[in-house]
């Protein structure tokens, strides 16, 4: 039950609520009782001040020596309530006076007399005024004791103040509260539980399209009630996750299709040129001949796409390991040209190449070579024979710049942007028909991987109908280490 984040939170809410009511009413209670205590030590006090006066009063008449004792009397008679009790004690703590002989006195008989009074006699000794409280009776009393002279003695006046009446209304308080709290707590916890429940609605029902999507419905996507609330936004990150998802799937999806369907043209050819070959058992060896070279071309080709498609899903999967060395791209590239040259002559095509200075580089120099010779070898399969192809490489700021131009038919301008994806032929039917070693649409998507992966990159510069300029950019040595020591030449 504690597994349901509906239930944690609502005894959260409760516990926190319930916490912050009982505090509230402990902090309710407390300053209740001390304004309660205070109303009454200010009555006490005015009620001393009354007293005295009318003491001071009686005084003026009477001359007499028992003439405090008839003052005091005189006093207590005339400022004498129910809830109060007066006493007027001399200097031997004696009672001088007291109310308690009156008629309807709300003090317990023996109170003046008890020794809690002698107590709060002792307690206040060194003190002019004091307020103290006395444990008797129902709800006890507040004690205000008070020195005063007269006739050259110095006499006490106590007054008590029955806190019956207070003490009453504070159990009532106490009582309401006991019974508010718990059932504000139940009517909290109710109500927090279905709030949660209603606040985690969505998220209940996102979980349960969420695990009803699989790859057969990747295109299916959570409802967003509010964009812009917390859940919303929640809704909309999961869907742009599902998005990506998809998008991965469908480009895994249609690579599987393109790579089955690349693979089964060689596949086929071989098959057939094989049955052909092995339908009569004697045919003159020159026929033989012309069918091995087929079916060696085609196995070429097979194994060309295999190496193309398993470079690409190690680059994909981050598993291609580079090793990078310091070598001289100037020489590479010229190397590389010489390789190309037979395939150049062969097609009556000017291959030159332009690399006026030194650029030492680290890098992985057979991917660089596989990456200049995919330019070549596209170049020269797209120029009509008799054209020119020109390959240069150069220093331009922190890049190095090497660039295959050739004078081809160029790549139509709606379908340039698409010339680096895998599998894509400008034109598959002309490269097919032709069989003139046409690949299978990787050489760009790979050199551009390779590219990248020396955090450089490859471009088409300019591709029109007078040839076309790919350009790979990558990144240069900080300082010219023409003359690096370890660099051997
Ligand atoms: P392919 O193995 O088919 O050459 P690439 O990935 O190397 O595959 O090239 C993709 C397509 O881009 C080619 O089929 C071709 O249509 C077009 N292309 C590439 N290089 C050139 C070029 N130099 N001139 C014209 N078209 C080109």
């Amino acid at each position: 039950m504690l597994d349901s984040v509906r239930v944690r939170l609502t005894l959260w809410y409760t516990g926190l609520l319930a916490l912050f009511l009982v505090l509230l009413s402990l902090v309710t209670y407390s300053i209740f009782w001390r304004s309660t205590l205070q109303r009454t030590d200010s009555d006490l006090a005015e009620l001393s001040e009354a007293f005295l006066s009318t003491v001071q009063a009686e005084m003026l008449d009477d001359h007499g020596p028992d003439a405090p004792r008839r003052a005091v009397q005189e006093a207590i008679v005339e400022h004498h309530y129910r809830d109060h009790v007066f006493a007027v004690f001399d200097s031997a703590g004696r009672i001088l006076a007291s109310s308690q002989d009156l008629p309807d006195e709300a003090a317990p008989a023996g109170l003046l007399s008890s020794p809690a009074i002698q107590r709060v006699l002792a307690d206040s000794a060194g003190a002019d005024r004091q307020f103290q409280k006395i444990e008797a009776g129902r709800g006890g009393y507040r004690a205000f004791v008070r020195r005063f002279p007269l006739k050259g003695q110095t006499y006490t006046l106590v007054i008590l103040q029955s806190l019956h009446a207070q003490k009453e209304m504070l159990e009532e308080v106490q009582a309401t509260f006991a019974w508010v709290i718990p059932v504000a707590i139940f009517l909290a916890s109710v109500g927090g539980y279905f709030l949660a429940r209603k606040s985690l609605a969505p998220v209940v029902a996102m979980s349960s399209q969420a695990g009803r999507i699989s790859a057969k419905n990747l295109h299916e996507r959570l409802p967003i009630q509010n964009a812009k609330d917390e859940l919303g936004r929640l809704a909309a990150s999961f869907n742009e996750l599902l998005e990506r998802v998809d998008q991965s799937f469908e480009r895994q999806r249609r690579f599987m299709s393109d790579a089955s369907h690349e693979l089964r043209t060689p596949a086929a050819i071989l098959r057939g040129e094989s049955e052909v070959a092995l339908s009569r058992t004697e045919r003159p060896a020159e026929e033989y001949r012309e069918s091995l070279a087929v079916l060696h071309a085609e196995a070429q080709r097979l194994t060309q796409i295999v190496e193309d498609l398993f470079t690409l899903t190690r680059a994909d999967a981050g598993q291609y390991p580079l090793s990078p060395h310091e070598f001289y791209l100037d020489e590479l590239v010229a190397d590389c040209t010489h390789a190309a040259r037979s395939l150049a002559s062969a097609k009556q095509i000017t291959l030159t190449c332009e690399v006026p200075e030194e650029l030492p580089i680290g890098a992985d120099e057979a991917l660089l070579r596989r990456m200049i010779l995919n330019l070549l070898d596209n170049a020269i399969k797209y120029t009509a024979a008799g054209g020119r192809v020109a390959v240069s490489c150069g220093r331009s700021g922190t890049e190095y710049t090497l660039s295959v131009t050739d004078s081809g038919a160029g790549i139509p301008a709606e379908l340039q942007h698409r010339v680096f994806e895998r599998f894509f032929r400008a034109d598959k039917a002309r490269t097919r028909s032709e069989n003139d070693g046409g690949g299978a649409g990787l050489g760009l998507s790979i050199a551009r991987w390779i590219a990248e992966a020396h955090h450089g990159r490859l471009i088409l510069a300019r591709s029109d109908s007078s040839g076309s300029t790919f350009s790979a950019l990558l990144p240069a040595p900080v300082s010219v280490l023409s003359t690096a020591p370890s660099l051997a030449r």
